[in-house]
């Protein structure tokens, strides 16, 4: 329970790999401030099993990642609750597969809003009370296409490689002040993310659902497997050790050996 007394706001956190990110902070003690876009009755009962089935304090933010005002409420929120947010996870993402010439604008800009500037926006806010306690951990969720591209997600690669640089602007403003900024990059993790894009992958691709789970997704995936989602939140709760205190400023592939070759 080594985060016990510690409070961590993960965006995105109602699903997938930010809800096993929430899952394991709480198991080692951890607050939470929870984040996504789900009716407010569902969002309720998910707060109140985390909290009892940890016995921690979980406050619910329904702040959409594409309105700064939202994001800065979102950390106020916890700052509020907790006295300040000591590991940020920005996690919420969205995916959309086309070919550039066919990408819808409203698409481009919805990406590029959710996963890269609601990073920056949710770190400006943070920072301040981080800095004035002399610790903290951001951890920022890119993907193995912050370090390698794949053809149709023009906005979703865009994104993570300036996640990437972001994160290694934001560890070199810090690096003395207690606080590690790092990203992960996952490769294809088994979540309602990945499932989503089948489909528009079979149309783009003129593929069957089998040939894009193994010839596409899991093709460039060496291990041959998807990455599990307790896998990345295990890699996020290291980093939030003393033993992680060193890494900071890098984006560390948990892919399979995607981005080995
Ligand atoms: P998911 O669809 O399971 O979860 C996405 C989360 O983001 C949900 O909680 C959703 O409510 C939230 N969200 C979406 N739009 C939002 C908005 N406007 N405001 C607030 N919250 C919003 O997806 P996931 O696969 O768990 O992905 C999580 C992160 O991991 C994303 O940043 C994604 O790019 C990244 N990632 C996923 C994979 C993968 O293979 N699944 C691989 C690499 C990186």
């Amino acid at each position: 329970m080594f985060l016990k007394d510690r409070a961590a706001a993960i965006t995105g956190s109602t699903s997938g790999i930010g809800l096993a990110y929430a899952r394991a902070l709480a198991k080692e003690g951890a607050n939470l401030v929870i984040n996504g876009i789900m009716p407010p009755d569902e969002a309720e009962k998910l707060r109140a099993d985390l909290a009892q089935e940890f016995g921690v304090k979980v406050v619910f933010s329904p702040a959409d990642m594409t309105k700064p005002a939202e994001i800065a409420a979102f950390i106020a929120e916890g700052e509020k609750a907790f006295g300040a947010i000591d590991i940020l996870i920005n996690n919420a993402g969205i995916q959309y597969v086309a070919p550039i010439d066919e990408f819808p604008l409203e698409k481009w800009d919805q990406i590029i809003a959710i996963n890269l500037s609601s990073a920056f926006h949710t770190i400006r806010a943070a920072l301040p009370k981080m800095k004035e306690k002399g610790w903290g951990r951001i951890i920022n969720t890119a993907s193995a296409h912050a370090l390698v591209a794949s053809p149709f997600k023009s906005a979703y690669v865009a994104a993570k490689h300036g996640i990437a640089g972001l994160t290694k602007t934001a560890a070199l403003e810090v690096a003395t002040k207690g606080i590690t900024v790092n990203a992960i990059a996952p490769g294809y993790v088994w979540t309602p993310l990945v499932e989503k894009q089948i489909p528009d992958t079979m149309k783009v691709r003129g593929l069957t659902r089998e040939q894009v789970i193994n010839d596409v997704m899991l093709e460039g995936q060496p291990t041959k497997e998807f990455v599990t989602v307790e896998q990345v939140a295990a890699l996020a709760v290291f980093l939030c050790t003393d033993g992680a205190k060193s890494i900071t400023g890098a984006t560390l592939p948990i892919d399979g050996g995607w981005t080995a070759e």
